[in-house]
């Protein structure tokens, strides 16, 4: 027996133990004790009342009914009375605003902005993802210096020198849009590379230049033609990679049909209305398709990231002509770049163009049939994932996983599926070898504390104490200290901004 596995050994330390609650601050690493606390596990209906916790070296160690006098050595305590500890929130489509993109940007508003040495921007966005509960992001493609950042930031939060989530870095594949035109508009067809392939052998050079780069998963895009296609596919499986991307165009010689798409599934499928798109006959849905849809994507074991906060968000900027409102008290979160990226002309979705669009007054049908098929795969089994598309407009890192938490509660999912959508199913395709990613002993603590029930009302789960990230806790209030702290650099972002924008108006 190891000797530690008694709950004695591990509780009951009272020589050194600490006197009171200390104070709550991140750590580089550590050792944590969340006392009485409600444990939600997530891996099936029950809660545990009156748990303590012990965290340490990145895991949970134990979990044990609460001692009134336990006491850890040199563990940081943290009060859990009344609140609620579950496994932390993953987004699963997100393009995070990066410095590398910045750098890459071709908007003369944003490019070559001084950013400074700190990486005050990319800390930013990391600490609004973990003020929201947000312990985990996968990043579904951006530009070279972007991807580059990410990889980056990714060992330095794994490192415990930056604040932030789980990153989960994915290489988009993607061929030139003319080779699977549907309608041919003259455009020659560029030669075949592996940065755009269109043969299985530039597809599968692409999958083994991610591999060699470091990335986490691979995007497969919608304009690889079938062949390369399938490359791609089979060349993820054979690196051990997971896939989550846009289902194939149909209707060219060389595209996939239905069926293929569906005998050769993404692991993950990123967007519903991906399956929209295969429901369309000319620009029209078929809603009758619905349950033929469910039926085959949960034969094909793929599972699916509704996003439909970000349908319902495109849909509010179409009809309304402005970016919709983001939840209270989060607008400050959002910085001064990305709020070039959502006002025009950046914005194209109030742009005329995206307006005059053929099938632009689908959008909403589009939304409607996003929603009922969402419930259609839930009811099939197949496994749903919370995802956003944020920093789409109108979609802030953080607060937008909980808009889409909200939205798959409203399409009927309780709020213990809502949950387990927003967390295990995540780290079920991204982490697949980590474990379950449930809050038990021996897992990953990636957990967030809320101070309401989420069973109860899923709204609470707004109410955010503090995270666990990788083992390391902040307190909300730490969280926000740190936002703070950062908002002197965002001031001096926005006037160089308010610079440019007066020399160009001048
Ligand atoms: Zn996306």
């Amino acid at each position: 027996m190891n000797r530690h596995s008694s709950m004695l050994g591990l509780f009951s330390c009272l020589a050194l133990g600490l006197a009171a609650a200390a104070p709550v601050r991140a750590e580089p690493a550590g050792r944590y004790l969340v006392r009485d606390v409600a444990v939600i596990p997530l891996d099936s209906d029950q809660t545990l009342a009156h748990r303590d916790v012990l965290i340490e070296d990145g895991r949970i160690r134990r979990i044990a009914p609460t001692a009134p006098r336990s006491r850890v050595n040199a563990a940081t305590v943290i009060d859990g009375r009344g609140k609620f500890l579950l496994p932390g929130f993953v987004d699963a489509h997100v393009h995070l605003a990066t410095e590398g993109a910045i750098a890459d940007s071709k908007n003369p508003m944003i490019k070559g902005l001084d950013l400074g040495a700190g990486h005050d921007y990319d800390r930013h966005v990391m600490l609004s993802l973990l003020k929201a509960g947000v312990t985990g992001a996968a990043n579904l493609g951006g530009s070279v210096g972007s991807d580059d950042d990410l990889l980056r930031l990714r060992g330095e939060i794994d490192a415990g020198r930056m604040p932030g989530p789980k990153l989960y870095v994915g290489k988009l594949i993607n061929g030139p849009r003319a080779a699977v035109a549907v309608k041919p508009d003259g455009q020659p067809v560029p030669a075949s590379r592996p940065e755009a392939p269109t043969t299985a052998a530039d597809g599968i050079a692409a999958v083994q230049r991610a591999k060699q780069r470091g990335y986490d998963f691979i995007k497969p895009y919608q304009f690889l033609n079938r062949d390369t296609y399938l490359a791609v596919i089979e060349e993820a499986r054979r690196q051990g990679y997971i896939t989550t991307g846009h289902l194939p165009e149909l209707g060219c010689a060389s595209c996939a049909d239905r069926a293929f798409a569906f005998a050769h599934p993404l692991n993950n499928i990123a967007h519903s209305e991906e399956l929209a798109r295969y429901a369309r006959i000319g620009t029209d849905l078929a809603p009758a398709d619905i349950e033929a849809l469910a039926q085959a994507v949960a034969a094909s074991g793929a599972s699916v990231t509704p996003t439909l906060v970000t349908l319902k968000t495109i849909v509010a900027m179409y009809v309304q002509r402005e970016v919709p409102a983001v939840p209270a008290g989060w607008l400050d979160t959002v910085d001064p770049v990305t709020r070039i990226d959502w006002a025009s002309p950046a914005n194209r979705y109030l742009s005329q163009a995206f307006r005059d669009q053929e099938g632009a007054d689908t959008f909403s049908a589009g939304y409607d049939f996003a929603r009922v098929l969402t419930r259609a795969l839930f009811k099939r089994g197949v496994p749903l994932t919370i995802g956003t598309d944020a920093a789409l407009p109108g979609l802030a890192f953080g607060v937008s996983v909980r808009q889409e938490m909200i939205e798959l509660r409203e399409v009927g999912l309780k709020p213990l599926d809502v949950l387990r959508a927003a967390s295990l199913n995540a780290h079920r395709l991204f982490d697949p070898q980590a474990g379950s990613g449930a809050a038990r002993e021996g897992e990953r603590a990636n957990l967030v504390l809320l101070d309401a029930d989420p069973l109860a009302d899923i709204q609470n789960v707004a109410k955010v104490a503090g995270v666990f990230a990788q083992g390391r806790w902040w307190s909300i209030a730490e969280i926000d200290r740190q936002l703070a702290k950062g908002q002197a650099f965002e001031r001096g972002l926005q006037r160089q901004i308010e610079q440019r924008k007066a020399a160009t108006t001048n």
